[in-house]
């Protein structure tokens, strides 16, 4: 292609709110454009990437029995509220009205249409296992989207759904997803890893998601540094590196203390003169998640956790059951359940379930909130002055934290989530009443599985993980055009002669060529070469070709090499074939 045709636009500066390195570089690489909030054009060569990229994927899943299709983007409501998605899903459900005045949402995945387009089709055992998936746009009402392809409200995902007849054959189709997964991001080359994960509003019981690793990321993980557990923080167990036990052997009696104007974990343990992990903190939470629409009332609980721990949504969504991280009460409302304002609330005496992280089980005569404004209780113990509900993981684990299951430690990393794999058993089958004949003739639910990848997320996910202070480095795998050649003067016959023959026989073997026609001065050129990242730039010049050489340069090396004109496609060819 010749950039004169082409509808690239560089540009030197990235807009203010790009924040992240690959969001800057693709708005100045003219890859991304964007039309409002979370909604972009994509430009010709970011839809090269994310074609090559499907292509990777497509080779991956055919290979492994997988069958593409095409649902629809508009979905009716009727089929989200077959699993009460309709409500659960929330506001990141985009939901409207047609003229008939019925509702519609789009599709924010499909796991019920999917379920629909195969209820009535796969009848018998024998026509399973199924695995079948799409490639397409997916929009979320993303409360703040942001950092571009990254977190879209718009977007293109993978999504593969299989249908098994029992528990064994739905964890081998998850099982050769995972490998599938394991082959597509190697081939592009990028540094990733596969951690335990929750499952959010999709639902079911195994899952892990493949987190690509990069600082801007917006999830944490800890990862051993033995053997090769690794989890999303949302779910990673936390278990103290040490065991750590109150020196205290007796339970002491209870007692009222003033702690006026100490309304922080930090102004008490400065009070008290105690470290803040012997501290014990009270937090309340509406265990109602607005999914259930028979429950109306708050339904409070609280969690006690070390001054020193932070509580983990997630496992308390998990633990209390529930399908979305609970709200925390607002203090009106702590003051409402506790008769206090939440620096000085406690257990004893309060009339709600109680949760506990197991971090509380080492300390005895710990110190909590009296549930009086300016008074804590000291001597506190549990069983004696309040009864708990349960006792459970509640706690963020941290860098350091022993990993469980190895006597490793953890680490911490930031990854972005370029795919998760789910083995979702029964849910949506079941309430869907989608069944199949087994081999005695009876109706049974399919056991399913499904599987997303960020096809968008993971082509910028890339660059953040692949560039340098002057632009993209593309993996070859991906790569928009293998070969940029920039023809310095494009008016003189050779030069473009020389370009032009090199495109063409290049293209003969399958690579893609840019070339840089414009009738710009070299150092633009460069500069532009070097923020488009292909992975071999080739220099034609008119300076160069009077002493019969041409300039090649490897973009993640920079190494520079020359070449007689004669010698440039066998050159070329080789520069690409070891490009990573
Ligand atoms: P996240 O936790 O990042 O919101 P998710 O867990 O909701 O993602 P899934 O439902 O697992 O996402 O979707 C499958 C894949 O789709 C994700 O692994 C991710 O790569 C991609 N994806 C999800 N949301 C977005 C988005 N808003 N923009 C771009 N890609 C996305
Ligand atoms: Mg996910």
């Amino acid at each position: 292609m010749k950039w004169s045709q082409s509808m690239i636009v560089t540009l030197k500066e990235a807009p203010s709110d790009a924040e992240i390195p690959s969001h800057k570089l693709m708005v100045r690489a003219g890859m991304m454009k964007k039309l409002a909030p979370g909604l972009h054009t994509y430009g010709n060569i970011a839809l090269r990437a994310i074609r090559k990229f499907e292509r990777i994927i497509r080779e991956e899943l055919d290979q492994r029995g997988g069958v593409e299709i095409l649902m629809p983007m508009v979905h009716p409501r009727e089929l989200w509220e077959e699993t009460n998605r309709w409500t659960e899903m929330g506001d990141g459900l985009l939901k409207f009205k047609n003229r008939n005045e019925h509702w519609f949402c789009l599709g924010a995945t499909h796991e019920e249409a999917v379920t629909d387009y195969v209820r009535h089709d796969l009848k018998s055992y024998r026509d399973l296992p199924k695995n079948i998936y799409q490639i397409q746009t997916k929009y979320r009402d993303e409360i703040r989207p942001r950092f571009g392809l990254m977190r879209g409200r718009e977007f293109s995902m993978k999504d593969a759904y299989t249908f098994d007849a029992d528990q064994e054959g739905a964890l081998k189709s998850y099982d050769l997803m995972y490998k599938a997964y394991q082959a597509i991001f190697d081939r592009i080359g990028v540094d990733y890893r596969i951690v335990q994960a929750d499952a959010g509003n999709i639902g079911g019981s195994q899952t892990h998601e493949f987190q690509l690793l990069a600082e801007a990321g917006e999830d944490a993980l800890l990862v051993s540094d033995q053997g090769d557990f690794a989890a999303n923080i949302e779910v990673c167990p936390a278990i103290d590196p040490e065991p750590h036990v109150s020196a205290d052997k007796e339970e002491k009696t209870l007692e009222k203390f003033a702690t006026p104007n100490q309304k922080t974990i930090a102004d008490l343990a400065k009070f008290t003169g105690l470290p803040e992990r012997e501290l014990v903190k009270t937090l309340f939470f509406s265990a109602n998640d607005g999914t259930d629409p028979k429950v109306k009332d708050l339904k409070p609980i609280c969690v006690l956790l070390r001054g020193s721990d932070e509580v983990n949504p997630v496992k308390l969504k998990n633990v209390l059951g529930l399908t979305n991280p609970p709200l925390m009460l607002t203090d009106e409302e702590v003051r409402q359940v506790s008769g206090a304002s939440p620096g000085s609330c406690g257990p004893v005496g309060l009339k709600i379930p109680i949760y506990v992280d197991n971090g509380v089980t080492g300390l005895k005569n710990f110190i909590v909130g009296a549930n009086e404004d300016g008074f804590h209780l000291k001597n506190v113990n549990r069983g004696r002055d309040f009864t708990e509900t349960k006792l459970a993981d509640l706690r963020m684990a941290r860098e350091g934290d022993k990993c469980p299951v190895s006597n490793g430690r953890l680490k911490s990393y930031r990854g972005i989530e370029v795919g998760h794999v789910f083995y979702l058993g029964k849910k949506y089958s079941e309430k869907m009443s989608a069944t199949f004949l087994d081999k005695d003739g009876k109706a049974r639910p399919f056991e399913m599985g499904c599987y997303g990848i960020g096809v968008t997320r993971t082509v910028q996910a890339c660059i953040e993980q692949s560039h340098d202070k002057d632009g993209i480095i593309w993996p070859k795998a991906i790569a928009p055009f293998h070969v940029h050649i920039c023809a310095l003067d494009p008016k003189d016959a050779a030069v473009m002669g020389l370009a032009e023959t090199l495109e063409k026989e290049l293209s003969a073997r399958g690579l893609d060529v840019l070339v840089d026609d414009r009738d710009e001065r070299p150092g633009v050129k460069f500069k532009d070469a070097d923020l488009l990242g292909m992975p071999v730039r080739v220099v034609i010049g008119g300076k160069g070709l009077a002493n019969n050489e041409i300039e090649l340069v490897e973009r993640r090396s920079k190494n520079v090499t020359k070449a007689a004109p004669e010698k440039a496609f066998a050159e070329i060819m080789k520069l690409v074939e070891s490009a990573k």
